[in-house]
This record gives structure tokens, C-alpha cells and sequence, in this order.
């Protein structure tokens, strides 16, 4: 006999083995004692009495007939494509004797598991969902032992461990009304990913809580040894291990119609069909059509309303659907991709222009727009680094002559303007590559790159008469005319020895502003050339010279 205790114990050390580890149900509760309903009265006899090895024909119909509702039900079944018997059967003994004790016990046993749990002691759990995956369990179960004898399962035993297979899952259920809902999540999702759900969530899983359910109503090993084992059926007692492997296919191909994943569920059990049982695709192509014909007519036969059965067709477009659609979100995913580049390539040209215009800016004087001290010295040292090896260069430092007066005078919006006034007309009397720059408030630097001495002294009265010609009127209208004193200092190469370009430019910068400090102390509006052109090592003596703006 099997051993159905032992199976007992199994699920008690599962509970103690899962109690407060991912659960999430209290400890409590994992802990509750399993909630097993019993079969309605009339059933349990019934059961009890085909079970028995003195079973006879009459006493079952008497105790058939005492219970209208399961009679009629027995005539249904009877009359069904379940069992499709040519002539119709109309009197319960007739279809009791033509049942026989074993199939009319599977039936009582399915009326009795479809009668015992009520919609309202399961929380927000789907009964009407459960039953229709578990006939279409059974369904599969009854093609596939009509097929093929090797799983030594007669087709309405298959039909009626389908219906009990997971009929553990209720009691699990039942004692845990509150998680119904969330068993729901996964109610699309594969055997395996539903059943270790379960083991988180009440600390066994429907296979085991099964095997005590079976023990509680004392069904024959038969149906208890596949209800225990459809999930392991390697570990299923030698006898009884075709019927659980057939389970366990039925369950596969029965996947096929609720699995999120369709696709994956019809290449699984396509699949395992050939490699366990030798089918081909075709001929589990043909199961299925075979299961979406009858699962409404064997439900109904139960007692139970489902909707039509999508076709194989049907359930490939499902699949060719989500295909496109996944395609559709890698095109989406591939599309959005590419706009976050568009928008960083956009992003870094934009930054890369803010940056460039923050340097601009770091160089150039708000005021004027001209070159500020910072560029003037950075760009004096590399243009003392190109007279190296020969050439020179002239650096003018300019001042404006009594530029406070202005201020005092007319303002210091109007002291700006002529600040901006005399920026222009220094610009205007050099060439492009010259440079003039702002380097203090009315200070100016003004570097002649590739300019000798006598090609400064042209450049110089350009500059002072460019100022001195520019007007500038006051708010009332009047114009006014300003002056600029200017020192010169010639840098000429070649240098000997170690050269530092920032050292020359600071002694050069010196040379010219003690020749500005001359040119306003002998009377402004001129300029001043340093007493020496100042070269690198040694310094060459130059003599002074004033150059007088005309
Ligand atoms: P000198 O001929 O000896 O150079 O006489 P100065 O009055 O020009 O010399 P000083 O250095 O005494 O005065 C310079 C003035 O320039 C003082 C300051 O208020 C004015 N100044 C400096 N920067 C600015 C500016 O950006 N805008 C205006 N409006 N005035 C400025
Ligand atoms: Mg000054
Ligand atoms: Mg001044």
C-alpha cells in the first residue's frame, strides 16, 4: 500500500522547514494546521463505498439516487463524450452499472471536490479560474492516456487525478483566505514558478498539501500517489509513475493555453512531448486542438461555465503578438536610445559652446570687448617666444591723461563711453595681427608683433593721433576730445641663453610703463620709447628717444 503518513510528515517538516524564511505570512500562520474540507455526505459514502472490495452495483445506485443533484450528474457524465457510449443512458442504475464502482467512485469524487470549498471561503482567489485550469488538466490527461496505454492510466482515472491534481492548492488556500489574492499574481505563470510562489507564501506547496488532503479523505494511492508526485514524477513509487509522468505532461501542455509566456510554454512542452513520449510536433499541435474542442463540454458536464478555448491558431497569433510587440519595444528601446544620443551629442556642443564663450569671456573686458589682462599677458609671452630666434616686437602700455577729470566732470556713465571710445580708436590705428588690450582701468597695452623699433614709432603717433582726433559727446550733446600717453619698449631677438618668455615679458611690460611714467611727467599726450630695447641675455643698450605726437 502507499504510504500516505510518511507524506504527511513531509509536509510537516516543509512547514517547520519554510516557517519565517520568505514567507510572507506570519509565523503563525505558516503554522496553521491545514484546513481540509470533508466530501457532502452522500459522496463520502459513495466513495467509500466503491472504494471497498465489497462494492456492489445496486447499493451504489441506491446511494446515487438518494442525492438528486449527483444524480443527475452521474447522467450527464455518463451520457458525455467523457465517456461517449453509443445509446443514451436514462436510469441510474443503468448508468451506474455502466459506469462500474471504480469510475463512478472518480466520479463522486469530482462532483464531491467540486462541491466541498465555496467561492467565499477563498478571499479574492478565482475559483471559477481554478476549475477551468484544472478540467483542462484533466482533459489532457484523459487525450493523453487515451493514446497511449504505456502510462497504464485508464483515460477517466487521468480525467479524474487532472481535476485533483492541484486540488491541494484550495485547502492551502482555504486555510489562508487573505494571501487568495496574491496567489492570483501568479496564477499565469508556469508550474514550477506558481509552486515555489507557494512555498513562500504558506510554507508548502499544493503537491504536498495534496498528499494530506488525500490521506484525509482516504483516497486509494492511485489518485493520491499522482496528486503527491505530479511534480517530481522521478520519485514517484515504480507502479504509479506513469500516471504521474502523465500528469505532469498534462499540466505542460495544459500551460500552453495560461502562460504569460505562450511562446516559451508551447516550445517546453513541444519539446519534453518528444523527447519523453516521442510526439511530434504535429501530434501535440493536435492535442491541443483536441483540448481547446473539449474542455466548455467536460466543464459543464462538472457543472462549470468557462468561455470558449482559444484554438492552437489562436493562441500562435497570441504569440506572433507579443513577438511584435517585443520587437516594437526593442525598436522603441532602439529609438529612444538614440534620441538620449541626439540629445547628449546636442547637449555636449551646447557645453562645449558655453564653454567656449566662458573663455571668451575670461579673456575679453566687459567693458570694451577688448582683450583683457589676462589674454594680453598670455598672448605678449607667445609672441615674445616667436621673436626668439630674431625679429622684434613693440609693446606700448597707454594711459589716459586725466581721465579722473572726466569722470568728475561729466560722470562715470560718460567716463565709460569714452573708455569704449578710445578702445575703437586704438584698434583703428594698429593692424589685424597687433593687439590692444584693457589691462587697468584706463590702461592699455598695445603689442606690435614682428615691429621694429622705427615701425613703433610710426604706430605710436598713429595711435595718439587716433585718440586725440576722437570726440565724444556729453549728454547734452557736446563733444569733447581726450588724450592717451603712451611708453614703448622693443623686445628684440634672438635670445642666448636659457629663455623664459614670462620673465622677458614682465621686464619688457616694466621697460615700457617706466617710459609711460616719463611720457606723463614731461606733459602727456605722447609717447615715450624705454632708454633700452630690451633683449634677453645681455640686455642691449639702447639710447632714449621721445617721440612728440604731432
Ligand atoms: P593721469 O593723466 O595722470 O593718468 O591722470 P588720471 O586722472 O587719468 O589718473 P588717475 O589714475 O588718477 O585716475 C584714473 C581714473 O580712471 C580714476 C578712476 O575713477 C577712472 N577709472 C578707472 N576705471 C574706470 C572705468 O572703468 N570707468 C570709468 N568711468 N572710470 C574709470
Ligand atoms: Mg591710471
Ligand atoms: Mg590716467
Amino acid at each position: 500500500m502507499w504510504a500516505a503518513p510518511v507524506l504527511v510528515d513531509v509536509v510537516l517538516a516543509r512547514s517547520t522547514q519554510h516557517a519565517g524564511s520568505l514567507s510572507p505570512v506570519s509565523d503563525d500562520s505558516t503554522n496553521k494546521p491545514l484546513s481540509i474540507p470533508s466530501p457532502p455526505r452522500v459522496l463520502a459514502a459513495v466513495i467509500s463505498a466503491a472504494s471497498g472490495p465489497e462494492a456492489s452495483i445496486p447499493r451504489l445506485a441506491e446511494l446515487v439516487g438518494s442525492d438528486p443533484a449527483f444524480a443527475v450528474q452521474v447522467l450527464k457524465i455518463v451520457n458525455s463524450s467523457l465517456y461517449s457510449r453509443g445509446s443514451k443512458i436514462t436510469s441510474i442504475d443503468r448508468a451506474v452499472s455502466v459506469l462500474g464502482t471504480r469510475a463512478l467512485r472518480n466520479v463522486a469524487l469530482c462532483a464531491a471536490t467540486t462541491s466541498c470549498v465555496r467561492d467565499r471561503e477563498l478571499g479574492d482567489f478565482d475559483l471559477g479560474r481554478f476549475w477551468e485550469d484544472s478540467v483542462r488538466r484533466a482533459v489532457v490527461g484523459q487525450i493523453l492516456a487515451s493514446r497511449d496505454k504505456g502510462y497504464g492510466v485508464a483515460p477517466m482515472e487521468a480525467f479524474t487525478v487532472g481535476l485533483l491534481q492541484d486540488i491541494g492548492l484550495l485547502a492551502l488556500i482555504k486555510t489562508h483566505p487573505e494571501l487568495g489574492g496574491d496567489w492570483m499574481e501568479v496564477v499565469d505563470q508556469s508550474a514550477e514558478a506558481r509552486r515555489e510562489r507557494e512555498i513562500d507564501m504558506f510554507g508548502q506547496s499544493h503537491d504536498e498539501a495534496g498528499a494530506a488532503l488525500a490521506e484525509g479523505w482516504e483516497l486509494p494511492e492511485e489518485l493520491a500517489v499522482p496528486m503527491c508526485y505530479h511534480h517530481n514524477p522521478d520519485k514517484a513509487p515504480e507502479p504509479l509513475r506513469g500516471a504521474c509522468v502523465l500528469n505532469h505532461r498534462a499540466e505542460l501542455i495544459a500551460s500552453v493555453f495560461t502562460c504569460a509566456d505562450r511562446g516559451a510554454a508551447l516550445t517546453r512542452a513541444r519539446r519534453e512531448l518528444h523527447d519523453g513520449a516521442g510526439m511530434s510536433e504535429g501530434d501535440v499541435d493536435q492535442l491541443i486542438n483536441e483540448t481547446s474542442d473539449r474542455v466548455k463540454e467536460a466543464a459543464s458536464t462538472l457543472g462549470f461555465d468557462v468561455g470558449a478555448q482559444p484554438s492552437l491558431e489562436e493562441i500562435l497569433v497570441q504569440v506572433n503578438r507579443g513577438l511584435s510587440e517585443m520587437n516594437l519595444s526593442y525598436e522603441e528601446v532602439v529609438k529612444q536610445l538614440e534620441q538620449a544620443l541626439a540629445e547628449k551629442e546636442t547637449l555636449t556642443r551646447e557645453l562645449e559652446a558655453r564653454n567656449r564663450m566662458l573663455e571668451q569671456l575670461s579673456v575679453t573686458d566687459a567693458l570694451t570687448g577688448l582683450p583683457n589682462r589676462r589674454a594680453f599677458w598670455g598672448r605678449l609671452a607667445y609672441d615674445l617666444g616667436r621673436t626668439s630666434r630674431g625679429g622684434a616686437l613693440v609693446l606700448f602700455v597707454g594711459d589716459v591723461d586725466h581721465f579722473k577729470r572726466v569722470n568728475d566732470t561729466w560722470g562715470h556713465e560718460y567716463g565709460d563711453k569714452v573708455l569704449q571710445a578710445i578702445s575703437l580708436a586704438l584698434g583703428k590705428a594698429v593692424r589685424e595681427q597687433d593687439l590692444v588690450a584693457r589691462v587697468g582701468g584706463e590702461e592699455f597695452a598695445i603689442l606690435l608683433p614682428g615691429t621694429d623699433r622705427p615701425g613703433g614709432h610710426v604706430v605710436a603717433k598713429k595711435l595718439l593721433s587716433s585718440v586725440a582726433s576722437t570726440s565724444v559727446e556729453d549728454d547734452k550733446g557736446e563733444p569733447h576730445r581726450f588724450t592717451i600717453s603712451l611708453g614703448m619698449a622693443t623686445a628684440v631677438g634672438p635670445y642666448t641663453g636659457k629663455f623664459d618668455s614670462d620673465e622677458l615679458a614682465k621686464r619688457l611690460y616694466k621697460a615700457a610703463d617706466a617710459a609711460l611714467y616719463a611720457a606723463k611727467r614731461s606733459g602727456r599726450n605722447r609717447a615715450v620709447e624705454s632708454e633700452r630695447a630690451v633683449g634677453w641675455t645681455p640686455p642691449v643698450a639702447a639710447a632714449l628717444k621721445v617721440a612728440k605726437a604731432s
